[in-house]
């Protein structure tokens, strides 16, 4: 009897783990095929400044929509995507797709509102990263001041020098940087230094604290004197009420982010048609 069961165990392990090769390689094929057959989307969410209430940036932020099990966010795709290098193929037509829809929206008004991009650092650090950029902007014949770039923080650690140097790159030409999702990461004081960011974005979970505890406010505080003293403006993603706006404004915070302003969009035909819940009472 023993041994019947270890036998059952020992394929019921054998199933699961070629169950699980599998469908591995088959998402890695499934995506493959999703970014040869254009079923990547990207959806934009507003950053909005507090003091005056109007939109300074959006974000770029990827879908997958798959044609049977519909919409795939991108905590399901991206990582298999960074381990596979399809990310690079993911981040190209990311790039081409937002410098369409500014193209796009600039036939449509006058006045452009900047996008971020979020890139990964496998992305940033691949030879042909700086290219990739210049060769998108051309293509549709838009102005690199149109352009801001994420990179999350928790993925900057170590030699951070080739960064540096793509990224001094691309700010002379305009491109604006931000640091994305920080407090998540351990970057130190010094690398913060070395690497001229322009905008800091801090991650929703200190966000969630401004409203629940003196602890959550006193952080909020500390990590705004610190960006400020280095020269760099202040998000706080994942804004998701209105008591939370406040208090980052009178911390002098400078922009919000998040569910209770706009929540991510398909693309509107206007930029400024983007529907926003509370500009009013922010400004
Ligand atoms: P992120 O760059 O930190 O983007 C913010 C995430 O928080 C987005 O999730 C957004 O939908 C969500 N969010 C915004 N406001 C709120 C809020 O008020 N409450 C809550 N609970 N969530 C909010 P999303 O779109 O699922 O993206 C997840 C992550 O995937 C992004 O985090 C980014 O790191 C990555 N990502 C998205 N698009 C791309 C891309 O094109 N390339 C790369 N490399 N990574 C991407
Ligand atoms: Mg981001
Ligand atoms: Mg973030
Ligand atoms: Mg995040």
């Amino acid at each position: 009897a023993v041994k019947a069961a270890g036998k059952g165990h020992y394929r019921f392990y054998e199933t699961k783990l070629y169950e699980a090769l599998r469908s591995r390689v088959d998402r890695e094929h499934e995506l493959r095929h999703a970014i040869e057959h254009d079923e990547l989307v990207v959806h934009y969410q507003p950053r909005i400044d507090i003091s005056t209430g109007l939109v300074s940036s959006m974000e770029a932020l990827v879908r997958w929509q798959h044609p049977e099990r519909g919409r795939i966010e991108p905590h399901d795709f991206i990582s298999l995507a960074e381990e596979t290098g399809l990310i690079l193929g993911i981040g190209e037509l990311v790039m081409d797709k937002v410098c369409a829809q500014l193209a796009d929206w600039a036939r449509q008004e006058h006045k452009i509102i900047p996008v971020s991009v979020n890139v990964s650092l496998r992305q940033l650090s691949h030879g042909n990263f700086i290219k990739m950029v210049t060769t998108c902007l051309k293509r549709h014949r838009i102005p690199a001041q149109w352009l801001e770039i994420e990179i999350t923080e928790s993925t900057m650690m170590g030699d951070s020098q080739d960064v540096s140097e793509v990224l001094s790159v691309l700010q002379k030409m305009g491109i604006k940087f931000l640091i994305d999702d920080f407090g998540t990461g351990y970057s130190s004081l010094s690398q913060l230094q070395k690497l001229d960011f322009d905008v800091l974005k801090v991650d929703r979970a200190f966000t969630s604290e401004v409203d629940k505890t003196e602890e959550g406010r006193v952080f909020f505080t500390a990590i705004i004197t610190m960006a400020h003293a280095l020269g760099m403006r202040v998000v706080a993603e994942g804004v998701e009420n209105e008591r939370q706006i406040s208090i980052l404004k009178r911390l002098h915070c400078d922009e919000v982010q998040g569910y209770y302003v706009a929540k991510p969009l398909p693309p509107a035909l206007k930029q400024s048609e983007f529907p926003l819940e509370s500009i009013p009472e922010i400004a």
